[in-house]
């Protein structure tokens, strides 16, 4: 059995586990995001170390949050791009893992590797195409498409569209420090905790913000449906947790459709179109496992 090294990189922390797949995580590590260099420095003396006593790892997978290069045939492949984080923009991220191991290391954002863990083990399991999305201290959105994640120039930066914003029923400017009142600026925790003057997860629940943040949420979504048309849509991050969310969620993306599409998936089983992640808090440091497995078998392939 191959035994895999998997990183979630994330603005707070970073989490490293090893395993051979779902239901099979040996060991896992937190370690908290500071410079790249200490950062990553920490991750790879976690792997070497365990290592040691765990025996060889067959690849690594790097599931890290963006915006990055993504694309292998880029001078920047596996850099950190713009990124208001201190000291991250233009990090080697990717370099500082090779130059440690000489594995196949599979790379990509986090919430497309989300996708793909949600795809083979989660949620949207057997769907095709599959859109992640995450609203938490940020908003980002990743897809896999004809059984690939999705690049482009970049990748997707779904957190980051235009929404419909009524200044009259909601004044907030929004955060966003490049848009303003796009989707993140608008409907983040962050976002939330400013508009209401108190972190998200303290509101009750019938509380306007919920609906608010329903309706931002279903724009988004309705748009993302209209596009890729995915065949299911996982919603994850902090503020997803909130229960009275997926229900209104629901509600508002049939509403804003209206019945222009007549399939049955959306129009009688939208809780089953909609849904929170399948593997919970794990979708992403599995994603990083699952990226880890791709690049072992694409590394076999073309030996
Ligand atoms: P990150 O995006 O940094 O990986 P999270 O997905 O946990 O982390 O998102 C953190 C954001 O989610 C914070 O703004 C926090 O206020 C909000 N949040 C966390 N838990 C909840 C909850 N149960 N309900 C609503 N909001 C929450
Ligand atoms: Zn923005």
């Amino acid at each position: 059995m191959s035994l895999y090294g998997g990183i979630e990189g994330g603005g707070t922390k970073f989490v490293c586990a090893i395993g051979s797949g779902v239901g099979d995580l040996r060991v896992e590590t937190r370690i908290p995001t500071t410079t790249p260099r200490e950062t990553l420095g920490k991750v790879v003396d976690f792997f070497l170390k365990q290592e040691d006593i765990l025996g060889p790892l067959d690849a690594l997978g790097f599931a890290c949050f963006g915006p990055l290069d993504p694309n292998q045939a880029s001078a920047r492949f596996g850099q950190i791009l713009s990124t208001p984080k201190p000291g991250w923009a233009g990090a080697d991220v990717l370099g500082r893992l090779r130059s440690a191991f000489t594995l196949p290391i599979g790379f990509d954002t986090d919430v497309n590797a989300a996708a793909l863990a949600e795809t083979l083990w989660g949620a949207a399991k057997g769907c095709d195409p599959v859109i992640y999305l995450t609203v938490g201290t940020g908003i980002g959105g990743g897809a896999l498409v004809n059984g690939r994640l999705l690049h482009g120039l970049q990748h997707p930066e779904m957190g980051h569209i235009r929404i419909d914003h009524d200044l009259k029923t909601d004044p907030f400017p929004g955060i966003c420090p490049y848009h303003q009142d796009c989707l993140e600026g608008l409907a983040s925790g962050p976002a939330m905790e400013k508009r209401w003057g108190r972190k998200a997860e303290t509101l009750p629940p019938d509380h306007p913000a919920w609906n608010l943040e329903a309706g931002y949420i279903a724009q988004a979504l309705t748009n993302y449906i209209l596009t890729l048309s995915p065949e299911k849509i996982v919603l994850g991050g902090g503020v997803a947790q909130q229960s009275r969310l997926l229900p209104l969620i629901h509600q508002k993306v049939l509403s804003l459709l209206n019945g222009y599409l007549q399939v049955q998936q959306i129009t009688r089983n939208i809780q089953d179109y909609i849904v929170s992640p399948g593997l919970g808090s794990q979708s992403g440091v599995l994603g990083a496992i699952a990226l880890a497995q791709a690049a072992l078998k694409h590394d076999q392939l073309t030996v």
